[in-house]
């Protein structure tokens, strides 16, 4: 079979919400073609193997491409997401990218796709079907829409062992018990963790059947301040100002967490139990109230090895009973990378330059990478956030990201971008109009007080988190 030779202007590596949010802001501000390679068979990446019960974390309202809305625009009523904006189902999630594909992509016909297709480098791939290899000339960029590395619990590999006798499952399987067990042992402690567990109470499992073994507890963020519609002003430019304000205030770390937790900024599921992890995952308050509910929870570190009997863990053991079901969610979702210059000639690696935010990163890197032409210009525009992992690196993540907010303020056209771009969010909440009441404007007089002395007291906490960092 001989090699195929194709021909495009950017070659994206990936067709997950990032290389898919890259494409589509290629597609609206330059003729560009665009060639995606993808080694699943539906757009949508890791959602592809998604646990069944997944939804987005945060508001539908900021995924996904930024020319297609993902939300039809209401609010829950019911559940523990109740009064606050909707949440994609992972099969929305999947349809929404099938439709952007179909409808838009394709039909542009300036996108070449290409499913079920392993990339190798140097432009070349092959069919993981038919072995026929391709070789792709490239007249612009490489895209590397795959840096995230994203891990989910039913393709990861997990860094512990079990007894042939133990059950252990990913989460993926839990809607596929029949039979009551007397123990259900959930291994991890973030955001997949937390999914189970409300599926499980939900699903009538009791609490006290639940064993939670969770190596690090996490502060969370409060999915009420993370609303990208004016009805929640409130919460979500409230809580920019009290963030600004606790950074400028706080004499440690530990008070810095303290006031954020009292400004209901950052959550923690165990108020006896500081956390050491910040992923940015978030939740609503009432998921926390149920969450609550479980209470044998071990702290000795990760899972090394199960037997019938006893778990061993990195800092001791504990019993298990010998019917026990484990439930597998170790998976780091986006696990921590090196960081790399996002523009290096004719590679482009998109990470994120927004704390937390892989999609609205996307979008941003393809409109400076469509829009401005020097390379050191383009990369300090995109000065890469790094990925949470450490509790202190909220501040890490926050300072990265107010740096880059000012340069981006600085730059002419850019904040008519940010405000027109519906994966940004949040900055046309930031922009006054006639209809902008008395307490809104006080919330933005506090936030622009609040950013001078927080960029004061920067150095002063960052110091902390560099030796706490050394240490940890
Ligand atoms: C359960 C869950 C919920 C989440 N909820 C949110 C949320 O609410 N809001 C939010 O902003 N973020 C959320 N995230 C974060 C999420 O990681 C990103 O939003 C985003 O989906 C990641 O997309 P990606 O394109 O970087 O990665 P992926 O989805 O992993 O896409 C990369 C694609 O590249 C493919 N690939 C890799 N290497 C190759 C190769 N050599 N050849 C061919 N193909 C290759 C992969 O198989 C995959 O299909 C969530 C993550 C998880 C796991």
């Amino acid at each position: 079979m001989s090699t195929i030779q194709l021909e495009t202007d950017y070659l994206i590596i990936g067709c997950g919400a990032v290389g898919m949010a890259f494409a589509d802001v290629l597609l609206s501000e330059s003729d560009a073609n665009i060639l995606i390679v993808d080694n699943h068979h539906k757009p949508g990446g890791h959602w592809n193997d998604a646990y069944p019960f997944v939804t987005l974390h945060q508001p539908s309202a900021f995924y996904g491409v930024g020319s297609a809305e993902l939300s039809s625009g209401r609010k829950d009523e019911v559940g523990l997401n109740k009064g606050l904006m909707e949440l994609a189902t992972g099969g929305e999630v999947m349809s929404y990218f099938n439709q952007v594909m179909q409808h838009r992509f394709l039909p542009s016909g300036r996108v070449q796709y290409f499913p079920m297709c392993q990339y190798a480098g140097d432009g070349k791939f092959s069919a993981m079907l038919s072995g026929q290899e391709y070789q792709v000339s490239v007249n612009k960029k490489i895209v590397d829409g795959t840096h995230f590395k994203t891990s989910v619990p039913a393709t990861h590999t997990r860094s512990y062992s079990n007894d042939p006798s133990i059950d252990v499952i990913p989460l993926n399987e839990l809607p596929q018990l029949k039979e009551p067990r007397n123990e259900y042992v959930v291994v991890g402690g973030g955001k997949t963790g937390i999914d189970a567990v409300l599926w499980m109470l939900e699903n009538q499992i009791p609490a006290d059947r639940i064993k939670w073994i969770m190596p690090r507890d996490g502060w969370l963020m409060n999915r009420e301040n993370a609303q990208p519609a004016r009805e929640f002003f409130m919460s979500t430019m409230g809580a920019q100002a009290l963030q600004a304000e606790a950074i400028g205030q706080a004499d440690s770390m530990d008070d810095l967490f303290d006031r954020l937790e009292d400004a209901g900024c950052l959550l923690r599921i165990y108020p006896d139990t500081r956390p050491k992890m910040y992923h940015g995952a978030t939740v609503s308050q009432d998921e926390i109230t149920e969450l609550r509910k479980v209470t044998n929870v071990v702290r000795l570190g990760r899972v090394k090895h199960i037997n019938p009997t006893s778990i061993e863990l990195e800092q001791g053991s504990v019993d298990a009973k010998a019917d026990a079901l484990y439930i597998d969610c170790s998976a780091r979702a986006v696990p921590v990378q090196d960081i790399k210059p996002v523009f290096d000639g004719k590679l482009i690696t998109v990470q994120t330059v927004r704390t937390i935010q892989p999609v609205f990163s996307a979008s941003f890197i393809a409109h400076v990478e469509a829009n401005y032409d020097d390379q050191d210009k383009k990369n300090d525009l995109c000065t890469v956030v790094p990925l949470p992992n450490d509790d202190v690196d909220w501040l890490l993540s926050n300072a990265g990201q107010m740096q880059n907010q000012f340069k981006w303020s600085q730059e002419a056209g850019l904040r008519e971008w940010l405000i027109s771009n519906r994966l940004d969010g949040f900055t046309g909440l930031t922009i006054p109009d006639e209809s902008t009441t008395e307490e809104e404007m006080a919330v933005l007089g506090r936030l622009r007080a609040a950013v001078p002395a927080a960029a004061e007291n920067m150095p002063k906490l960052m110091r902390e988190v560099m030796t706490r960092k050394a240490v940890q």
